[in-house]
Parts: structure tokens; sequence; C-alpha cells
């Protein structure tokens, strides 16, 4: 028998989550069946969209997560004991599983050094930038594209692909160092959000041949004054919607659809869970330009399980650069 320490859901989030939504709690594990593994986490991930599935889940559920763990007992003759694996155990130090929806970390690409990857440029986050990137927006040589939310773990890889692609980039982030950040990435133009004086003025003055491609994180005022400036045929993805995550009454925007009409605009959602079967794609060509010094990822490390909420919290102060992810 062993003791696994687990979050679990106190109250559903209303507003911006607070550390009394989540409780620690322990959990005694019975022992391994024929065809199981015991798990410890190594690594853990904070995400965006935990604040909006989680409440579609239950008071005392554990916390949704991925996590990189390793595996110390074995019963399962397809993972070994000393073996890494990606799963979304959710926000918990041991796991008891039967390999299901689990992916087994290849350790020649995911060395000690870049085990965390696992959940970000070389896991869901990257995956995301590099579909979500390319099959919607479809970028050309020398179209401009704008990021919003620019220097997270998402927007960073994005940004950096569309440079890969001969593309002129326009990043929006909420703090001058996440600007300075952009641009040793290479953006063309990278704007503080929070300090620029009107949103519209910014974006004709970086973008001045208009805008083809909008990769969207944030939603809200960024979604309402850029596609009315986007040029005839432009392609948008909607990623996430960080502006909205914490409302407690829904927004209202302004009616956009005689824009999108007359400018031909293609718009359209994306899910990565729904992309599955093209990661290892993205996984290949991502490993490629970082080996090659194209593509650079930065993470934003939280040390310790217990310190899990205020990694997670960061995530809507704008307190982390690039991906952020915790060392259990
Ligand atoms: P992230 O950008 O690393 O972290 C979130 C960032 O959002 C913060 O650092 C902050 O940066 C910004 N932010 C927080 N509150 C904001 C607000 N009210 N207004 C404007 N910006 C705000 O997160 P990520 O993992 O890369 O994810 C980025 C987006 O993609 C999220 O919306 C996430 O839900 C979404 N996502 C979607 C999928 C999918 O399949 N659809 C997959 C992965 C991620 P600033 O300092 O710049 O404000």
């Amino acid at each position: 028998m062993t003791t696994a320490r687990k979050y679990v859901l106190e109250t559903l989030f209303q507003g911006t989550p607070k550390k009394s939504d989540l409780k620690i709690v322990e959990e005694t594990l019975p022992a391994i069946k024929d065809g199981e593994f015991l798990a410890e986490a190594v690594w853990l991930s904070v995400d965006p969209y935990m604040r909006t599935l989680v409440n579609s889940s239950n008071i005392g559920n554990t916390m949704i997560g991925e996590q990189v763990a390793k595996i110390i007992e074995s019963k399962n003759d397809d993972f070994k004991v000393g073996d890494y694996i990606a799963a979304n155990f959710g926000w918990r130090t041991k796991t008891i599983s039967n390999g299901d929806q689990v992916r087994k970390l290849d350790r020649s690409v995911y060395t000690d050094d870049k085990l965390s990857t696992a959940f970000g440029i070389m896991g869901m986050t990257g995956a995301t930038a590099y579909l979500a990137f390319l099959d919607i927006c479809v970028p050309k040589e020398g179209e401009t594209l704008v990021i919003t939310g620019a220097a997270g773990a998402v927007g960073s890889a994005v940004g950096q692909i569309a440079k890969i692609k001969g593309c002129r980039v326009v990043g929006f982030a909420g703090s001058d160092e996440k600007v300075e950040y952009l641009k040793g990435l290479g953006f063309d133009e990278a704007i503080n959000y929070k300090t620029m004086t009107s949103l519209k003025e910014a974006l004709d003055k970086a973008c001045p041949k208009g805008i083809d491609m909008f990769f969207d994180n944030v939603g809200g005022e960024f979604y309402d004054t850029i596609i009315p400036q986007m040029n005839n045929s432009g392609r948008v993805v909607i990623v996430g919607y960080m502006s909205q995550y914490n409302s407690e009454k829904p927004d209202q925007g302004p009616r956009l659809n005689p824009s999108i009409l007359a400018k031909e605009l293609t718009i359209r959602g994306f899910f990565i869970y729904n992309w599955l079967p093209r990661w290892p794609e993205a996984f290949k060509a991502i490993g490629e330009w970082i080996d090659k010094g194209q593509l650079k990822y930065t993470e934003s490390i939280t040390e310790g399980f217990d310190n899990m909420f205020d990694a997670f919290a960061g995530l809507f102060t704008g307190k982390h650069i690039g991906k952020a992810a915790v060392k259990a």
C-alpha cells in the first residue's frame, strides 16, 4: 500500500480561482493488480483550459491536468519500472493505471532535461501551435499574422513557426519583459497591451499591409477590434479566450458579421484533443526546428506540488513566460 496526495475540488470556480476552491487530501492506494502500474509525478502542467473544463466536473473530484510521471512499480509488460510517461492523471502525486490513454515517452527525445516538454513544446501546447496555425491560418510568405497572448506557451511557438514560414509577426503581451522576450524570438513587432493607448492605432502602425491571419488566444476586445481590420480572405483561428475565462457575466461584443461577410473571412475554432492522430507530425517538425536552433522555448518553473495552485493562478495574472510547469 502507498499514499498519494491529490488536489480535490472543494467548490467550483467562480470568477478568479481561489486557493480555497481546492484542497489537498491523502489517498491510500491499493496494491497494483496484473496489467497495472504505479507512477509517481515528476512534472505537472498547469494550463488555462483547466479553468473552464473543471467546472463540468463535480465537487470532490481530482483537479484535472497532465503530468509526466515515472513508473515505480509495474505488473504491465508494456510499462516497465523506470519508464517515463505523460498522462492526464490530474493534480496528484501517485497514480495506478492500466496504461489506457497513457503516452510512453521516448527517452531519446524526452531526455532528463526535456521531460517537461512532453506537455509543453513537445506536447499539447506545441501541437496546438503547429496544427492550429498551419492548418487553419494556412500561412503564405509575406503575409501578416497577429497573435494575442503571444508570450505564452502556445503564442510564443506560433510566432516562431510563422517566422520560419516567412511571415510578418505581430504579438501582444502583458509586460515590457514579455515584449523584449518576443523581440528576442524574432517577432517583427511586440506590443505591451497594458500600456498602449489604442489597440486600433497599435494595429495600424504594426500592420501597414493589414492583417491576413489572426491567432487568437484571448478574445474580447482584441477579437472585436482585429476582425474589422482583417484583409480580404483573412484566416482566424480561435484557440482560447483568456479575457473571459474568469468572467462572471456573459460578455457582449459588437456585431461583426458585416466585416466577416464582406471580407470573406474564415474563422474557425480549434480543440487540440480532436487532432490527436496528427500530434506525431507536429512533434517531428518542432523537434527538428528546435535542433536546428530555429525554434526556442521557455518554461516558467514552480517548485513543489504544494505550490501548484500558485502556478495555476499565475496564468491569469500574466506571471509566466512560455510554458508554466510545476516540478513535483
Ligand atoms: P499562456 O499563454 O502560457 O498563459 C496565459 C496567458 O494569458 C498569461 O500569461 C497572460 O499573458 C494572458 N492572459 C491572462 N489573462 C488575460 C486577460 N484577461 N487578457 C489578456 N491576456 C490574458 O497559456 P497557453 O497554454 O499558451 O494557452 C494560450 C491560450 O490557448 C489559452 O486561451 C488556452 O486556453 C488556449 N489553448 C487552447 C487549446 C485548444 O485546443 N483550443 C490548447 C492549448 C491552449 P499576458 O501577460 O500577456 O497577459
